[in-house]
């Protein structure tokens, strides 16, 4: 068996199935799952609850002063990893289309996202990660020695969602979950700090017409190279 422990950084646009595919990369591998998106998404939801001028209105002051009070991390129950902020399980809390609507919007504050990306370090200090989000390859761990970027039709990946969210019986039309989507993407594509864009040194795999095993079959050959390095 190999021991050696790498980086393995995936990137890429929104439902692209960077999760499921970070799953199974770190049940097979044996390596530790950083979610960053669910560590911009429970910020969020703390942001909603907390830090709420009006129905509108967000006090981003307040969000930016109470930052280092928030401790996220991840928990295994049941074999799944749950996310956790203050001890309380929000896994579920997380994935709700409000949280979904602010998200993008949170994750654009300079102080949220040096905040997250040093927690992020600090989870990844040891190696024997797989991290994934959207500044993985570039900003977090840009000298990680496996980068992915997966990339899908705004479709598949909106149908891929609406399905995922009927499991959790989240309630949501799939025009709402096309719209966020693309909505979501502009966002993390076009903002100052840190965005959405492929690392030069990743390689591209677009999932479109791939099944789940197939696009795992993919990655882990690409990783298994890595290792050989
Ligand atoms: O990956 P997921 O869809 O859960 O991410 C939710 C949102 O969190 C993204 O749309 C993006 O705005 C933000 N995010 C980010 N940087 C990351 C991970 C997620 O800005 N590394």
């Amino acid at each position: 068996m190999n021991t050696k422990k790498i980086i393995i950084a995936i990137d890429g646009y929104a439902s692209t199935g960077k999760s499921t595919l970070a799953k199974s990369l770190s049940a097979h591998y044996g390596y530790f799952h950083i979610d960053t998106g669910a560590m911009y998404r429970a910020v969020t939801f703390y942001a909603l609850e907390c830090c709420r001028i009006s129905n509108r209105l967000l006090d981003y002051q307040k969000l930016i002063k109470n930052l280092e009070s928030l401790r996220i991390d991840f928990k295994l129950i049941d074999s799944q990893s749950r996310c956790f902020l203050n001890d309380k399980d929000v896994d579920r809390e997380i994935r709700t289309m409000s949280v979904l609507q602010s998200v993008s919007e949170i994750s654009a504050i300079k102080e949220v996202r040096s905040y997250l990306v040093n927690q992020q370090r600090i989870l990844g200090k040891n190696k024997g990660v797989v991290a994934e989000g959207r500044d993985i390859g570039t900003v977090v761990f840009p000298n990680a020695e496996c980068k992915l970027f997966l990339t899908a039709t705004p479709q598949v990946r909106a149908k891929r969602r609406y399905k995922e969210m009927k499991q959790l019986q989240v309630s949501t039309q799939y025009r709402s979950v096309l719209y966020n989507l693309n909505k979501r993407d502009k966002l993390d594509k076009s903002r100052q700090h840190s965005p959405l864009v492929k690392a030069k040194d990743a390689i591209e795999l677009n999932v479109s017409s791939k099944s789940v095993n197939q696009v795992f079959n993919c990655a882990k050959k690409i990783v298994d190279l890595k290792l050989k390095l």
